[in-house]
């Protein structure tokens, strides 16, 4: 007789119990989060004061395990989903997210070949094409098409990725290989064309409202062609962390293409206000694109990590990605199937897809707008309001959700609203610093904030603002 074990870990009747509780847990601690601090009142070290020295020997109740996250887990969370979070850029996630992470926990596929689970790939290609049209990204982008989408962990590795193709393209030593950016462009760009090994960076000049001058990037290719190097890589940016500047992607897609360089538009934040047709006219230009990354886990409702990489062509992507080992041959590969892990760096994946597909479902198109709408109709009351108020400035125009502005005393002023708001921990923005002609080339202190969380309203905006107006 086969020898049987006992179920390790936990039962599935324990599983079923358990698993009620804790998403009741989950639902319990939304319905709290905004009667939480934003910030966690920690210092380094002592959350892991609050864990065991070694890894159990035996089994621990499982309701221990569940306590613990109320007594070790939320006091070290910064609350990221509370409408109090107006910090960095939002990454939201919402509740047909957190099922759809519970089913493909549940699923347990392993997608790297379509032969190894044919749904992960065929989801994701499918509902990648569904954002193609959603987004009103150019027919090239669709897998039914020449190019497609894949989902990455994060635009960092999507830029990654598409250095490392353009470099492939391009088929000179990498050392000869220039990347060209905005100097207002996101650090994953400097750090991918590193990781890449390009042998050149060339960060461009801005304009007054920090996005690229084509001019300056021509000047610099023209420069880079007649030291012998090669351009192979230009970044355009729609919505830049820093400001959400927006890069003229048309005007520098026509100097990237003269150059024969790969075009790769970031639009980590903005990408998703495109569901919403009257912002897309500040990416005109995608038709000259060769990839463009997007994170749906930023503005979108879809939990981290969900980054969007799509191209135009999907050829010089798997001519770089491509290395077939004997053990994943098979007939389907052979025949022509898609197989994603040819369309990044990974190999093992997840079914990644099913919390876009929830998502998109549970809400449907017509109510993310909305969403999306609602958010950047709040940034444009507060930016009313800083305009009108005689002790504050804008420093960069408000495009989508993102309200950049100082204290018309200075830094050390604009610093204290900052803290001011900070201190209260029931908000939280983030303080930070830009430089560019409009700053006289000298870096400026400003307070950023953020709107784009899903449950924020005009109430708490009001707070936010009643605690900014009362400092200055
Ligand atoms: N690009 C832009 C414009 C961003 O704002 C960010 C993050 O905020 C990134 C890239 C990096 O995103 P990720 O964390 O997905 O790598």
């Amino acid at each position: 007789m086969a020898e049987t074990f006992p179920p390790l870990g936990m039962t599935g009747d324990d599983f079923r119990r358990f698993g009620h509780e804790l998403i009741d847990w989950v639902a319990d601690l939304h319905e709290r989060i905004p009667d939480l601090p934003v910030t966690p009142d920690v210092e380094p070290g002592e959350l892991r004061a609050l864990l065991p020295a070694s890894a159990p020997e035996d089994p621990e109740p499982f309701a221990d395990v569940i306590a613990d996250l109320d007594r070790v887990v939320v006091p070290g969370m910064v609350q990221w989903q509370s409408p109090g979070f107006f910090a960095w850029f939002p990454s939201n996630t919402s509740f047909p997210s957190i099922l759809a992470e519970l089913v493909a926990a549940g699923l347990g596929q392993q997608g790297m070949i379509w032969a190894s689970s044919p749904i992960t790939t065929e989801l994701e290609l499918h509902v990648l094409d569904w954002l193609v049209e959603l987004l009103g990204l150019p027919d090239t982008f669709r897998s039914d098409g020449a190019g497609g989408g894949v989902i990455q962990m994060s635009a960092s590795d999507s830029t990654h990725t598409a250095l490392v193709v353009a470099r492939e393209r391009a088929g000179v030593e990498p050392g000869r290989c220039v990347a060209y950016t905005s100097a207002q462009a996101h650090s994953s760009i400097e750090k991918g064309a590193r990781v890449a090994g390009y042998g050149h960076l060339r960060l461009i000049d801005v304009d007054e409202r920090f996005a690229m001058r084509s001019d300056a990037l021509a000047d610099a290719i023209t420069a880079d062609r007649e030291a012998g190097l090669v351009p192979t890589f230009v970044c355009a940016s729609v919505g830049t962390t820093g400001t959400t500047a927006i890069d003229p992607v048309r005007a520098i897609g026509e100097v990237a293409r003269e150059a024969g360089a790969w075009l790769h538009v970031d639009a980590a934040y903005s990408g998703s206000a495109m569901i919403c047709p009257e912002f897309r006219l500040l990416q005109d230009g995608l038709d000259l694109a060769d990839s463009y990354t997007w994170n749906p886990h930023k503005w979108l409702g879809v939990g981290f990590d969900c980054s969007v990489f799509h191209v135009a062509d999907r050829e010089p992507l798997i001519a770089a990605m491509q290395i077939v080992p004997a053990y994943l041959r098979n007939a389907a590969t052979d025949s022509g199937a898609t197989d994603l892990r040819d369309w990044h760096v990974p190999l093992g994946r997840r079914i990644r897809a099913l919390k876009l597909w929830f998502v998109l479902r549970a809400y449907g198109a017509a109510e993310l707008r909305k969403l999306i709408r609602g958010h950047v109709a709040l940034a444009r009351e507060l930016t009313e309001r800083v305009v009108d108020h005689p002790s504050l400035a804008l420093v960069a125009p408000t495009t989508l959700g993102l309200v950049s502005f100082r204290h018309v005393d200075g830094d050390e002023a604009t610093r204290a609203i900052a803290e001011a708001v900070n201190a209260t921990r029931r908000l939280l923005v983030t303080p930070s610093i830009v430089t560019g002609p409009s700053t006289g080339g000298e870096p400026v202190a400003f307070v950023r904030v953020s709107i784009g969380h899903q449950t924020v309203t005009r109430e708490h905006l009001d707070d936010l603002w009643s605690v900014i107006a009362s400092g200055v």
